[in-house]
């Protein structure tokens, strides 16, 4: 089959592999037909972790059923599914209560496991023809008729949407409640997305580029350019000098400060200034934990400077971690099946499998206009 591989640094092509293949009885095998670009796949392909030259990458995958293992006994051939891409047993302490993004059983220990990500166990990814998953019964969410028509809808609940719903949970957002997003990368744009749906007040979101501050405006979001100057004078300036009731960090230790350059703790001190005392902060962007055989000075992923004192003075709470897809993406393929979110918008670029290298570059370089890119397999 032909799939998207991890070569190195900044190299990733797209070659024949050998087709991906029922290995257990409990596998599903998809074929498939929409698979996203995302911010998270951007940590292999600027070389700072660990992962192997060969592997598949692509964890945003949506297709069609082609072929179930014999202790399959939910999912059919020809459903349309699309993949959470967390990879959970089912059945672990955590998976048991909804805690899917950190299953015991497959990556004990550590951060759960994910389709072709370093570090989240060996599975590989869906930007390719095929894609094996375990535990199919329990990792395949199931899609209504219009899946077809629908699919860069529903690609989204395999990651960013309801990643940036978990977010909002992670910072105990309440309907009526101001909440500012660091981030309008499509993580982000999808948390005030959500913030909206859930009823915030007033939804402020921080970045520099013009074109995704544009779409977070055209959600009914309050667009806030740190390049103009300091985002958290302007958010105490639109909250009666308070601060805004809940944070959401979108952006991971690549944030970058006022002169551009990279910056990992930039957006976690300003979240803790711009947030009211009490508040709460969601931390879905990610952070890396040290790993001594890592390319890159471990102090860039893992300790970085914090304000604790003023996050402590302030009584203020944080929640962190993987989203547990699962928890959420029935009740938001119900809002796209109901026409109530289309968080399509977000997409800027439809690219056949072929392409995905230019795309991977446009994305990375973080280029006018290429907010999210999308890869379609099947042409
Ligand atoms: P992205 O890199 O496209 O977007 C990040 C955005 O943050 C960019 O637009 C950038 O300009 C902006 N930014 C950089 N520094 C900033 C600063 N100091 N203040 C405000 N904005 C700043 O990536 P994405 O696809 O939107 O993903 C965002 C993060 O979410 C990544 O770290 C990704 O790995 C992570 N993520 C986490 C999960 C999870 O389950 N926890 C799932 C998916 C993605
Ligand atoms: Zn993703």
């Amino acid at each position: 089959m032909q799939a998207l591989v991890y070569n190195g640094a900044r190299d990733v092509v797209v070659t024949e592999v050998p087709d991906a293949r029922i290995e257990r009885p409990t596998d599903v095998l998809v074929r498939i037909t929409t698979t996203g670009v995302c911010g998270s796949d951007l940590h292999m392909y600027e070389g700072r972790t660990t992962m192997e030259p060969g592997r598949v990458l692509g964890h945003e995958n949506l297709g069609e059923v082609v072929e179930i293992g014999s202790a399959v006994d939910r999912i059919r051939v020809g459903d349309m599914v699309c993949l959470p891409f967390n990879v959970a047993c089912g059945h672990c302490k955590n998976c048991e209560a909804g805690l899917t993004g950190f299953c015991l059983t497959l990556n004990p220990g550590t951060a759960g496991a994910a389709y072709g990500f370093a570090g989240m166990g060996p599975f590989n990814g869906g930007q390719a023809e095929l894609l094996r998953v375990p535990y199919g019964d329990f990792n395949c969410l199931r899609l209504p008729g219009d899946a077809k028509e629908k699919e860069n809808d529903y690609v989204m609940l395999s990651d960013i949407f309801p990643t940036g719903w978990h977010c909002t949970e992670l910072a105990g957002l309440r309907p009526g409640e101001s909440a500012v997003v660091y981030g309008a990368g499509p993580v982000g744009l999808m948390c005030a997305y959500s913030a909206l749906i859930k009823g915030a007040s007033k939804v402020m979101v921080v970045d520099r580029h013009p074109d995704r501050l544009r779409l977070a405006e055209q959600i009914g979001a309050i667009p806030i350019d740190d390049a103009k100057g300091s985002p958290v004078e302007q958010i105490l300036g639109l909250t009666a000098g308070e601060g805004a009731d809940r944070g959401c960090e979108c952006v991971g230790y690549q944030a970058h400060d006022p002169q551009g350059r990279e910056h990992p703790n930039m957006t976690m001190n300003n979240l803790v200034r711009s947030v009211r005392p009490t508040g709460g902060i969601g931390v879905i962007g990610v952070f890396l934990p040290q790993d001594p055989g890592a390319p890159d000075d471990s102090t860039r992923r893992g300790e970085i400077p914090f304000d604790m004192g003023l996050f402590w003075f302030k009584g203020l709470k944080m929640g962190t971690g993987q989203a547990n897809v699962k928890a959420y993406n029935r009740r938001l393929r119900n809002l796209i099946h109901t026409g109530r979110a289309t968080p399509s918008f977000v997409i800027s670029h439809e690219l056949p499998l072929e392409q995905a290298p230019e795309g991977y570059r446009h994305f990375d370089a973080r280029d006018e206009g290429w907010t999210k890119v999308v890869l379609h397999p099947d042409g």
